[in-house]
């Protein structure tokens, strides 16, 4: 299973600029298995694939 991390230790968007995550979730098509991701990175995922989820059933563990 994927484990969940916090941004700053997510493979995919944790070396990106906060200011760039959304855009870059945005065009998110691919999850890597087995790596660390992001609750935000997996949600857009699931997104971006078409599935329905929820906003307001996603804790915002890292306020800014
Ligand atoms: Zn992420």
């Amino acid at each position: 299973m994927t484990d969940f991390v916090e941004e700053k230790d997510c493979l995919l968007c944790g070396k990106i600029v906060p200011a760039e995550r959304e855009a870059f979730r945005a065009s998110l098509d691919r999850m890597p298995l087995d790596e660390p991701v992001c609750d935000a990175c997996l949600v857009a995922f699931w997104r971006n694939l078409g599935l329905p989820v929820s906003d307001t059933d996603e804790p915002e563990p890292t306020p800014h």
